[in-house]
């Protein structure tokens, strides 16, 4: 049987180290606070948004919250993010996406100050983990490097491929295994044969977005799956980028949706908020 990677576990983990840090940081005289926009009324984001808030209360650390509705102007979004820039008592902006169409995405995450950048979306975040500079790191593939250190992987030297190539997901993902000294490769949709591309990892990394794609015949017998993919199957019940059933039985480790990759995002997010402390001080 393989090893079931518990995100669950893992993740509260995290959460209760950052509460212990929040806690000195206050004793320090250091609060921190994340203001976070939701433009428009998305019940996912409106969710997603819910979770943030509450797994800052967890750790002890508060924030603000920006309901805008649906019509707010680039413009003004734009104004408030500078608003939150200025102001010493914010320590992280988050502005949940998708925003609505009318606003330009990029335009947005250009906008907020990198050094409040706790999504790690900004282009000098980017840019930063592409040099190996200091930086906030994108909070799934930041989630994904924590899962496999601490459920005792060894990254260095292993074959990691990578499916997807997104910004948020895949490309710092491909960036954070160079950095753990993995020999790495990314897939895509234009990829060649990517069955025998992927049966080379010993890390296999599906960020995909289609339902159970990810068979056995793609994996290599004893790799390391970690599914990213989160979808809601015709009986309403989650399932991943990866046949579960099908491919953990030849694994030597895979991670289940829901309790894998998902609740990590939010505990690496408190992280950068955390960091985001040090690096304002
Ligand atoms: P995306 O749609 O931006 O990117 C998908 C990538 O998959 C693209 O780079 C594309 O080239 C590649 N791809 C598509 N079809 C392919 C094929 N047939 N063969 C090989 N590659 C193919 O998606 P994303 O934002 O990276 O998200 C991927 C999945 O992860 C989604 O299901 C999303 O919901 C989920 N997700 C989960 C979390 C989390 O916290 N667990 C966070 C972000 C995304």
């Amino acid at each position: 049987m393989p090893q079931i990677i518990d995100g669950k576990a893992i993740s509260a983990q995290i959460k209760d180290e950052l509460k212990e840090k929040v806690a000195s940081l206050k004793e320090a005289g250091v609060s921190l606070c994340l203001a976070v926009i939701q433009v428009g009324n998305d019940p996912a984001s409106s969710v997603y948004v819910g979770n943030k808030k509450k797994a800052c209360a967890y750790i002890g650390v508060d924030s603000l919250s920006y309901e805008l509705p649906e019509e707010t102007t680039q413009e003004e979004l734009l104004s408030l993010v500078a608003d939150l820039n200025g102001r010493a008592d914010v320590n992280g902006i988050l502005v949940q996406l998708p925003v609505p169409a009318h606003i330009d995405e990029d335009a947005v995450i250009r906008a907020i100050d990198p050094m409040k950048d706790v999504d790690g979306f900004h282009p000098q975040s980017v840019g930063a983990l592409c040099i190996g500079q200091k930086g906030f790191i994108s909070c799934t593939p930041a989630g994904i490097i924590q899962l496999l250190k601490r459920s005792g992987i060894e990254i260095a030297g292993k074959e990691c491929v990578i499916i997807g190539r997104s910004n948020i997901v895949g490309k710092p993902m491909a960036l954070l295994l160079l950095r753990e000294n993995g020999t790495v490769t990314v897939t895509h949709s234009k990829t060649k044969d990517l069955e025998e591309v992927t049966k080379r990892a010993d890390i296999l990394v599906v960020a995909i977005g289609k339902p159970k794609m990810i068979t056995r015949k793609y994996v290599k017998e004893g790799a390391v799956v970690i599914d990213v993919g989160i979808h809601r199957n015709e009986n309403n019940k989650l399932c991943g980028d990866v046949d579960y059933d099908d491919v953990a039985p030849i694994c030597s480790a895979i991670t289940p949706v829901p309790g894998g990759v998902g609740p990590m995002t939010i505990a690496m997010l408190l992280q950068n908020l955390v960091e985001s402390a040090a690096v304002m001080r």
